[in-house]
């Protein structure tokens, strides 16, 4: 018997394939499997594993690089500058 979706069962499907989704391009910690927060550190070690600032502190392995984790917005800002010659410009006093 062919089941059609009802309204909820939709729903949900739609909510689970978006957080699939979102959380298929984010980094997880490998010691704790958390996404780190935006604004944490993340430690990147030899063989492509990364910890999160609280998993790093129970290694004393040194990592080979460190990067802050940078919220979805990053990168897709855009800063308005004055181009106009500088005569052209009007001062604010
Ligand atoms: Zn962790």
């Amino acid at each position: 018997m062919l089941r059609s979706l009802q309204s909820p069962d939709l729903e949900r499907q739609l909510l689970r394939r978006s957080v699939l989704a979102l959380s298929a391009g984010r980094d997880r910690c490998d010691g704790c499997h958390r996404t780190p927060l935006t604004g944490e550190r993340v430690h990147h070690y030899e063989g492509g594993r990364q910890l999160c600032e609280l998993c790093r502190r129970e290694r004393r392995e040194q990592p080979i690089r460190s990067q802050v984790v940078h919220g979805g917005e990053h990168g897709a800002t855009v800063r308005i500058t004055d181009q106009r010659p500088e005569r052209g410009r009007r001062r604010v006093a």
